[in-house]
């Protein structure tokens, strides 16, 4: 991967052997191991000892959780905010363990409607809830820095399972009391196309 980054540099005009490069690759190669650690994670390892038999059946939310990710197209980050609802049957995961979850998959490419549902999905299998909700709102900064129109926007998606799909008053308790940054805007994103301009 190093020699990689050396000849990206020399391709973009760079001149690889300067002072200030010349530890470049092995800091990108680093940083960028990091930043898609999330293939390696074996989720059943990551929530470990944290799923819980409980007798009980109000909305559990977790909001406001700050992820990092990449984006497939540009490998440019996004990066906002996440947030979790779930309406438990017979089982809860520990509360700890959700941003790990959000962690996981934002720490590898991805768009955002997928990492969306991917959350979504794995607590649904993990413990056969009632319903659950994820929502992310996010910055693109291949559409913001490359100055592509909409550049101070959110883009939001949403990943609604269960009830929360079924149940209107479900899904209003959950968007009311996670009151999205974005809603003075109500833009919501729900073609792919929308939230990372793929060119
Ligand atoms: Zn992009």
């Amino acid at each position: 991967m190093q020699d990689l980054v050396r000849n990206l540099l020399a391709e973009l005009g760079e001149n690889p052997d300067r002072e200030g490069l010349l530890n470049t690759p092995r800091r990108v190669e680093k940083a960028l191991k990091f930043l898609t650690s999330g293939y390696a994670a074996d989720i059943d390892q990551v929530l470990n000892n944290a799923l819980f038999t409980v007798d009980y059946s109000e909305m559990v939310i977790v909001k406001d959780i700050d992820f990092y990710s990449l984006c497939e197209h540009h490998l440019l980050p996004f990066f906002g905010k996440c947030h979790v609802a779930y309406l438990p049957s017979n089982k809860v995961i520990g509360l700890s363990k959700i941003p790990r979850l959000v962690d996981v998959f934002s720490r590898r490419l991805q768009v955002q409607e997928r990492l969306t549902s991917q959350i979504a999905e794995t607590i649904s299998e993990k413990i056969s809830p009632l319903g659950v909700a994820v929502v992310m709102e996010a910055t693109h900064l291949c559409m913001s820095m490359r100055g592509v129109e909409k550049q101070n926007s959110f883009a939001v998606t949403s990943s609604m399972l269960g009830t929360f799909r079924s149940d209107a008053r479900t899904r209003m308790e959950f968007l009311e009391l996670i009151k999205l940054r974005s809603a003075a805007s109500t833009r919501s994103s729900a073609g792919a196309s929308l939230v990372c301009v793929d060119e």
